[in-house]
């Protein structure tokens, strides 16, 4: 029986992580923590019967309290509440699906107590590789990657050196507006933004999808993942998402994993790695997809992911600043309080007003996080 905890549980990740713990009988869930769908989440614990569940704020915790009061259940609430979960004596993996920076905390203490971290969280690894990847090793801690990309890359190195690989061909679907010039994205809505061609996901992702700052959030998640120079990782745009992701290798040899959209396929094989279990997805039929094409990404139009390998190549809170200025401009995108090519000139101002630390701690980070915000709360 594997116990695991599962950070933002009501979310996209959160809740596919829990349609593989329903189809397999043997993973046994201690903890779930949520942000602010009680409803959702008094459902979930009564299906999956947690030790511990946490909730953004005392009032939501109270309200919780009331819906889940004849169940056996803890209620916390707040950042303390979401490390309680991550640390749960019994607990062997977390799966760490909150959206945003908030995942660092948590995560790192999770680390601290020698738990596996299933990483959906990206944000936690972009703006905190440098104190994650080494907390991990010390701690013999595995990071097992849940987004697609890299768990694709993370499966093609199955078996493989480390100092054979050349090349990480990280594959992107281009999003909604691939093929649009400047001018023609200029009018885009909220609502066009956030329909994603393949992948059903939460609405930051979804947003961050459409602008290329996903790809770029994920090529420094790979740098740090898999411990490779950011010259390494190079974008490859191929919009049919079946080839999830690839790795070349010194004699030019590539790994792929290829499949039908679906992230319970990465979610579980994290949960079972090395293992792999039945799991009912769409069979790739390769008679009748038509082709796979493959484009180079266009950086005059998607400055996303330009900003992004600048960021990572400057370093210390840089990947911080684009990621807090990226986070506040999505959120004022989807207010409709700015427009669409708004956001990649928020994260470029941002990094130009942030003052470089070279190698910062959690509390440096923080601040550096504060410091974006309120500096874009001061303009927009
Ligand atoms: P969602 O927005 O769907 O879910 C986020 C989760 O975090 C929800 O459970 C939410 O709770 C919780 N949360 C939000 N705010 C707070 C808060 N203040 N306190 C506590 N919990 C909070 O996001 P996704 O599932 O799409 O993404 C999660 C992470 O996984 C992101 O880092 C994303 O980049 C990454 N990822 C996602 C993929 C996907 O397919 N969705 C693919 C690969 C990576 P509530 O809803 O109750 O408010």
């Amino acid at each position: 029986m594997k116990i695991i905890s599962v950070l933002g549980s009501t979310g996209s990740i959160g809740t596919q992580t829990l349609d593989v713990v329903r189809k397999n009988k043997d993973i046994q869930v201690a903890a779930l923590t949520a942000g602010t769908n009680v409803r959702l989440l008094a459902e979930q614990i009564r299906e999956f019967q947690p030790r511990l569940s946490c909730v953004a704020t005392k009032e939501l915790a109270e309200e919780l309290k009331l819906l889940v009061a004849d169940c056996n259940v803890k209620i916390t609430y707040g950042m303390e509440g979401i490390i309680e979960a991550a640390v749960l004596e019994e607990v062997q993996i977390v799966v760490t699906a909150v959206v945003g920076m908030m995942g660092i905390r948590p995560t790192i203490e999770a680390i601290r107590a020698g738990k596996d971290i299933a990483l959906a969280n990206k944000e936690t690894l972009v703006t905190a590789g440098h104190i994650i990847m080494p907390l991990a090793k010390e701690h013999h801690v595995r990071i097992l990657p849940v987004d697609s990309e890299h768990s694709a890359i993370f499966q093609s190195l199955n078996g493989e050196k480390h100092a054979q690989i050349e090349k990480i061909l990280l594959t992107a679907s281009g999003g909604p507006f691939r093929g649009r010039t400047k001018e023609e994205m200029a009018d885009i809505q909220v609502e066009d933004a956030l329909k994603h061609p393949n992948w059903a996901m939460g609405r930051k992702i979804t947003i961050d999808s459409a602008t290329m700052v996903n790809k770029g959030l994920e090529v420094m998640e790979a740098k740090w993942l898999f411990d490779v120079e950011l010259k390494d990782v190079c974008v490859v745009v191929h919009p049919q998402s079946v080839i999830h992701s690839m790795v070349q290798f010194v004699d030019g040899g590539i790994m792929a994993q290829l499949g039908s959209p679906d992230m319970r396929l990465p979610i579980q094989y994290a949960l079972y790695y090395p293992d792999r279990k039945y799991l009912d997805t769409k069979r790739l039929d390769f008679f009748a997809l038509k082709s796979m094409t493959f484009e180079a990404p266009d950086p005059v139009n998607f400055r996303g992911l330009g900003l992004a390998y600048e960021a990572a190549q400057k370093g210390g809170n840089i990947p911080t600043a684009f990621n807090a200025a990226n986070e506040k401009a999505v959120a004022l995108f989807l207010d409709k309080r700015i427009r669409f090519l708004e956001i990649p000139e928020i994260i470029e101002y941002a990094m130009e007003e942030t003052a470089y630390q070279e190698n910062p701690s959690v509390e440096e980070i923080l601040a550096t996080e504060r410091a974006v915000y309120e500096l874009i709360e001061s303009r927009w």
